[in-house]
């Protein structure tokens, strides 16, 4: 990472940390530029700052949590139904945020925000999901099961949603009576000192929730303080596999998602129209930048018509509308790269996305969405996260081919298959390796109550980061056993 000096002025003023219900200066840290990437221009600077500032923070936590966890989840989350009629009566400003830091398009932004909404409502009903266990286990003797916040845990996020993943975590986690610090990416920083003005509105105590930015050395003061007990990341799997190790060095508990190469098999049978129209949504909305979006597709047997379809909406596709840039100048190369690689290999680029200028945002980081045919299993974009609209496909002579394929993958967020029978879909479904699958659905995301989580390189560490999946990494059981009536008669539990 590198720090820069500012060049040009910024539209708004410096990022703060909010510590203990306040916006706070980074206390001589380094600066760094946060660019809008449709134009190129500076939007702020973010502080990365130091392991004091983490150490305030942690202590603003503590102070406020014997208050928090010490109100009953019935009342705590009355904060949360205030909070998600804000996210719902500011979208307009909220998404407009996401897409001046992360480039989305407006209904891609819009459809961000409102999942942060639906996160939300989550948490609203976890009295109705956490009521706890209690059974007469011996005559006279009861056990019963109630659930207690972690503490104070961390929550660091990637700059693909900077509204929406904040979001998974932070109304499951304090909603249970935890108390976070939350470190979002740097390069998309402003939307979080949003969401904690709105959590304050909705009357979040002061110190309950805290928002720390930076970079490495943010993060790593996270993984080691002695004061943080639980840390959640969402980002790419190289930083996954450091937090997930250096986080449960010092004895916390960790959940680590990490990236993702998702694949889509296609059969003869597929319907035609469906298919194409959802393998291209998946591969370029939010310029290819989801971890789970499409970027394999394994074409079984005669899929020509289809791939024909997909090559026409492509080529109809106008970046600047309907798809908005990617995150940087270095992710636009890094994309480029692959792609001019995998035609230097002997793939067939059948929509080209290269050195795609959108007029009047000449200095904007667009990639054009891309097809790519006839790409092997060994090619390097075959087998690595390319994070960009760019959607390979490979033949394959039948579904085991598919399938092994996807196996061959460190990564196990998601995979569909597309096609019109029952059988082949289950099979696909029971055998694909990974956490998430679809069918003849692009993007398999589970809504709640379901969780969140994939499989293999894309996720470290046990549980799921949203829904039903994330109760038991937010909380620690205590089982509880108790006799009051003596008449029960002595028995080895008495
Ligand atoms: P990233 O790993 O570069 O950054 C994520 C976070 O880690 C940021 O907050 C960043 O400041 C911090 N970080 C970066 N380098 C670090 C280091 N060396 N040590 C400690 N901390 C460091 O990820 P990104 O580029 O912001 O996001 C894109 C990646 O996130 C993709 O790989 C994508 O697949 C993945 N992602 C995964 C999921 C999922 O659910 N599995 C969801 C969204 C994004």
């Amino acid at each position: 990472m590198t720090t820069i000096e500012q060049t040009t002025p910024a539209k708004y003023p410096d990022v703060r940390n909010y510590i203990g219900g306040e916006f706070v200066d980074g206390n001589g840290s380094q600066y760094l530029d946060v660019t809008n990437p449709a134009t190129g221009s500076v939007l702020a600077r973010v502080p990365l700052s130091a392991a004091s500032e983490v150490d305030r923070a942690v202590d603003a936590a503590k102070r406020a949590f014997p208050g928090w966890s010490g109100i009953p989840l019935k009342e705590r989350v009355q904060v949360f139904f205030r909070y998600k009629t804000l996210l719902e009566q500011n979208i307009h400003e909220l998404a407009a945020l996401v897409t001046e830091e992360n480039g989305k398009i407006d209904s891609e932004a819009r459809a961000e925000v409102l999942k942060s909404a639906e996160l939300t409502e989550f948490a609203c009903s976890l009295p109705q999901i956490v009521a706890g266990e209690v059974m007469e286990v011996s005559r006279g003797v009861e056990c019963r099961v109630e659930r207690f916040p972690v503490g104070i845990v961390a929550s660091i996020t990637p700059f693909n949603f900077p509204n929406m993943v904040p979001n998974w975590t932070i109304p499951n986690a304090i909603a249970l009576g935890n108390c976070m610090i939350l470190k979002p990416s740097e390069m998309v920083p402003i939307s979080a000192g949003r969401i904690a003005e709105l959590l304050r509105q909705a009357g979040l105590p002061d110190g309950v929730l805290n928002v720390v930015h930076g970079g490495q050395a943010t993060v790593e003061a996270i993984c080691d303080h002695p004061g943080i007990e639980g840390i959640t990341f969402v980002g790419s799997t190289r930083v996954a596999k450091i937090v997930y190790r250096r986080g449960t060095a010092s004895l916390k508990r960790v959940l680590a998602l990490g990236g993702a190469k998702n694949h889509l098999i296609v059969m003869p049978d597929a319907e035609p129209e469906m298919t194409a129209g959802n393998v291209v949504a998946s591969m370029s909305g939010c310029a290819g930048q989801r971890c789970m979006a499409a970027s394999v597709m394994t074409a079984v047997g005669q899929s020509d018509h289809i791939i024909e379809r997909m090559t026409n909406i492509v080529r109809a596709m106008v970046p600047g509308k309907h798809i908005g840039p990617v995150i940087s100048r270095e992710a636009k190369k890094r994309i480029e790269g692959y792609i001019a690689e995998a035609e230097q290999q002997g793939a067939k680029v059948l929509v080209d996305g290269r050195g795609f200028v959108v007029p009047g945002k000449e200095d904007g980081y667009y990639v054009g969405p891309t097809l790519i045919d006839y790409v092997t299993p060994d090619m390097r974009i075959a087998q690595e996260e390319v994070f960009g609209p760019v959607m390979v496909i490979i033949r394959a002579k039948d579904v085991e081919e598919a399938l092994d394929v996807q196996h061959r993958s460190p990564y196990g967020n998601a995979a569909a298959v597309f096609t019109e029978s029952g059988g082949v879909a289950r099979y696909v479904m029971e055998k694909a390796s990974a956490g998430m699958v679809g069918v003849n659905v692009g993007v398999p995301v589970p809504r709640e109550p379901f969780g969140f989580g994939g499989w293999n390189e894309s996720k470290f560490g046990v549980g799921d980061i949203t829904g039903r999946g994330s109760i038991e990494f937010w909380t620690k059981s205590k089982k509880m056993t108790t006799k009051w009536n003596k008449e029960a008669g002595v028995n080895w539990m008495s």
